[in-house]
């Protein structure tokens, strides 16, 4: 019997959505921009994917994710392919993803500014469980490299903050 072929891609991009991060599950590799495109070939499916930090172990998982995934539920051959240039940025994360990051209690990237890099931005970084602005920086590494740990003044709780790239 023939497998079923998806004749758009809409249902391989509903699949990559469910895929979520393996740092930070309550977002998709979707929600975080690393899809940068998705194409059907005869008899194979080529995700274009673009890693976030470099050396971030969970790149290893998420290549392992999308084939297993898409294999199962498509049954063709599955290749992933790195999209090195141009490199992630956090201004890629989508509203959505960034919405999903602050109800989990990470405060979102700030959209970049001067390639500088994130410590100038740092001034604005708000505490994803009031808002207040009032936040200072505890440790330049938080809970993962990709985060800096922050702590807010208003309401005193710690939060980790999403560094932009
Ligand atoms: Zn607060």
């Amino acid at each position: 019997m023939q497998p079923s072929i998806p004749t758009n891609k809409t249902a391989i991009w509903q699949e990559l959505e469910a895929i979520p991060d393996p740092e930070i599950p309550v977002v998709s590799i979707v929600d975080l921009g690393m899809i940068r495109a998705v194409e059907c070939q005869d008899q194979r499916i080529i995700i274009h994917l673009s890693p976030t930090y470099n050396g971030c172990p969970a790149l290893e998982v998420i290549q392992m994710q999308i084939r297993a995934t898409l294999e199962q539920s498509f049954h063709r051959s599955v290749e992933v392919k790195l999209a090195l240039d141009p490199p992630w940025t956090t201004d890629w994360i989508t509203p959505s993803g960034r919405e999903k990051l602050r109800n989990y209690g990470i405060a979102p990237p700030q959209p970049r500014k001067a390639p500088s890099g994130w410590r100038d931005e740092t001034a604005n970084v708000s505490c994803p469980h009031c808002g207040s602005s009032a936040t200072g920086l505890v440790s330049a590494y938080g809970s993962t490299p990709c985060k800096a740990l922050y702590r807010c003044n208003d309401c005193l709780e710690p939060f980790d903050y999403f560094k932009c790239h």
